[in-house]
């Protein structure tokens, strides 16, 4: 374990609670690429191979503006100063040697792609700043082959946010030496976020309402890529339970074998749900876990969580046994109980990214904001 700190998550990167974009004040100037205000059509495609210092450099080149603007984005937030940030991003780097010394080189290499400065680099990957499950929400399912018209397995999510992420978002494809390749939507610098790899093991993810308290732990984003570096879901459970998270958040998973699962990962431990025969799994933004379903932590949960996970259940259930990409596709664009429906049109938070797997084929169909709007391109491995 860690040393225990003294100091919360929130307090090492100055969180004023409540703190949000539109009220941060603008970061002073600095020479940064200012975020695009149109978006896109749909997200770029980058691709790194190599060593992991190769693999960082070259992510690091492609997505340079996209991580100058996400920094300048951590600092609006939490109101640092460039110093106070790297500074703040420097306490992080023992656990990073600790858990993942191949990605503390990884991070080396994205600050020499993008022209940042190291501790900048770490910063892309500690975050922090959207983990408040208030903030983000998100639909999630794994639906295992008997399921599929095809019959292999599909997975995917509604990605719920601030649309300001849009902008920083892109589609990157990682072949690294001697480890399963993976393809994954992430952002500004983050080595991994939604996605699978070339073992089958897909992973997507919802935020939680309450649960145990945020430590000073490792940060997310470098355990999902080491969770992209699994072959099988008990690869995945045994990392989980090494891993000190820095705070709660759920992870729905898939993997080659057709095995899925749903991780209710906690900074108390993981807690593993099996869908019980169903052939398939959803979650959205509260505890399911024994554990942690509790009328507690349901208070602290997004009150439109509970009629979201009812919708998606009746939803996949209404297809079970032929569903296909195009009936998952109608399933994301789902607006029973607008705006804070699947397809989420709520003020602050929205769909950002849609996305559905199929692992076996090494394709991933994502479509850029809503998908009631927007097309899914296919993106391969
Ligand atoms: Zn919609």
């Amino acid at each position: 374990m860690l040393k225990p700190g003294h100091f919360s998550r929130r307090e090492l990167f100055g969180l004023a609670a409540g703190a949000r974009v539109a009220a941060a004040a603008p970061p002073e100037s600095d020479g940064a690429v200012p975020v695009e205000s149109r978006e896109p059509a749909q997200f770029p495609l980058y691709t790194a191979r190599g060593t992991h210092r190769e693999l960082g450099r070259q992510h690091g080149e492609q997505a340079a503006r996209q991580i100058r603007a996400h920094i300048q984005m951590i600092r609006a937030q939490q109101r640092m100063s460039r110093e106070q940030l790297r500074r703040r991003a420097a306490q992080f780097q023992p656990a990073f040697d600790r858990y993942c010394p191949h990605l503390l080189e990884e991070m080396r290499g994205l600050g020499e792609g993008a022209g940042v400065s190291f501790e900048e680099a770490m910063a892309c990957n500690i975050r922090g700043e959207l983990h408040y499950a208030p903030q983000a929400g998100c639909t999630a399912f794994a639906i295992r082959a008997q399921g599929a018209a095809q019959r292999e397995m599909i997975a995917g999510q509604n990605s719920d946010m601030g649309t300001e992420v849009i902008p920083l978002a892109y589609i990157l494809r990682l072949q690294p030496q001697n480890k399963p390749e993976v393809l994954t939507y992430t952002f500004g610098g983050m080595l991994a976020y939604h996605g699978f790899n070339s073992a089958g093991v897909a992973k997507f993810e919802n935020a939680l309402g309450g649960g145990p308290p945020s430590r000073f732990g490792i940060p997310h984003y470098p355990v999902e890529r080491m969770m992209y570096e699994c072959r099988s879901l008990e690869e995945v459970f045994s990392l989980l339970r090494k891993m000190p998270l820095e705070y709660n958040v759920n992870f729905l998973m898939c993997d080659g074998q057709d095995n899925i699962a749903d991780v209710e990962s906690t900074t108390e431990g993981p807690q593993i749900l099996q869908d019980e025969g169903a052939g398939y799994l959803v979650h959205t933004n509260h505890y399911l876990s024994k554990r942690f379903a509790t009328p507690e932590n349901f208070k602290r949960s997004l009150p439109d969580s509970f009629p979201r996970l009812e919708r998606i259940h009746s939803l996949v259930q209404s297809r079970y046994g032929s569903i296909t990409v195009a009936d998952i596709q109608q399933f994301l664009s789902d607006h029973s109980g607008y705006p804070t429906s699947i397809c989420r049109h709520d003020k602050g938070m929205s769909t950002v990214a849609s996305m559905i797997a199929e692992p076996a084929r090494g394709v991933m169909h994502v479509a850029l904001g809503n998908p009631c709007q927007r097309r899914y391109v296919a993106y391969t491995m």
